[in-house]
């Protein structure tokens, strides 16, 4: 798995830049796509920054700070997540911090505070870190994390150094993948790339899910749906282990592809598993329909991002059966 103190391959270049500076702020915000491997470079820097000798710009994993840190019991070291994903960072954890801040290291050395995801951060939180972001501790760095940075407020923002942290190229990405997952074909490192939106570690996330298997059977359903073999009430039945999330993106992703094989934007779908079934709606579909039921299809991924309750199967049916009339439609 990823090493939890080594920035991925593709950010060695930030790496480097980063650590061989000579003034630090007290504050970073990392930015970038969901499993491109932020959380693995802020980690390591706090790792870095934490260690008593450090050594070619790495953490040595042999001082008593690095050992500490690696049994999960170093005293300066905080980390703040929500206490279930997907729930808000609530403003009790945000008092523990400045608490935290507030202490003398106990081991002598920087005090450094992980903050994932910064965007959880519920508004009283969030003012809360405000006042600690205004008025730095000498020896105190604060590293947060954050897909959606837009969604942080502006003042947070700009008292952090803003860090990029982009997803590798294709290239870069399937050369980690074939390393990471030896189990896996090249071509299913190529789905499973795709599925994550270019994202590597997302990739092996999906794998870890299983989702190559659950993938055959919605491309499956879909087909038979399209071709009155099933209701859609009873696949959804059959979907019942599929998360709605990957439901979602594989949909909307189907839908960039018909929007771009319409208008001759590419040859071929680029879901090869989908490229029959996309190809052939792509000639049929009103351009103005297939307009209409993405934005509906966005609508309702936005809905279930801010976490709206969705009923899974009254949405699932209302999404199999605009989809299908989208296909029937002429
Ligand atoms: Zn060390």
């Amino acid at each position: 798995m990823v090493d939890s103190t080594t920035a991925m391959p593709w950010h060695q270049g930030t790496w480097q830049a980063l650590v061989t500076q000579s003034h630090f702020a007290h504050a970073y915000l990392f930015t970038g796509p969901s499993g491109a491997g932020k959380r693995a470079f802020a980690t390591a820097f706090a790792a870095w920054l934490m260690c008593d000798q450090p050594a070619g710009g790495q953490a040595c994993q042999q001082c008593r700070s690095c050992l500490l840190r690696q049994a999960g019991s170093h005293p300066d070291l905080l980390s703040i997540a929500p206490e279930e994903q997907g729930k808000a960072i609530r403003v009790d954890a945000i008092r523990q911090l400045v608490d935290f801040i507030a202490q003398t290291a106990q081991q002598g050395g920087r005090k450094v505070v992980l903050l994932h995801p910064a965007e959880a951060m519920n508004q009283n939180a969030a003012n809360a870190l405000l006042k600690s972001l205004e008025e730095p501790t000498a020896d105190t760095y604060l590293l947060l994390i954050s897909d959606q940075p837009s969604r942080l407020l502006p003042t947070i923002r700009s008292r952090c150094r803003v860090q990029p942290l982009g997803a590798p190229d294709q290239q870069q990405a399937l050369a980690w993948l074939a390393g990471e997952l030896p189990d896996c074909s090249a071509e299913q490192q190529r789905l499973l790339l795709q599925m994550a939106g270019g994202a590597p570690l997302r990739a092996v996330a999906l794998q870890q899910m299983d989702a190559l298997a659950l993938r055959d059977k919605v491309v499956e359903g879909v087909k038979a749906l399209l071709k009155g073999q099933i209701s859609g009430p009873r696949l959804c039945e059959q979907w019942n282990a599929v998360p709605v999330e990957l439901l979602l993106d594989w949909f909307a992703d189907w839908t960039l592809d018909l929007l771009k094989l319409q208008q001759q934007a590419q040859d071929a779908a680029s879901n090869a598993d989908m490229d029959k079934v996309l190809g052939y709606m792509a000639q049929r579909v009103q351009p103005l329909a297939l307009l209409h039921w993405q934005e509906w299809l966005l609508a309702h991924r936005r809905q279930f991002d801010n976490k709206a309750n969705l009923n899974r199967q009254l949405f699932l049916e209302k999404l199999l059966a605009e989809w299908k009339t989208l296909a029937e439609r002429r």
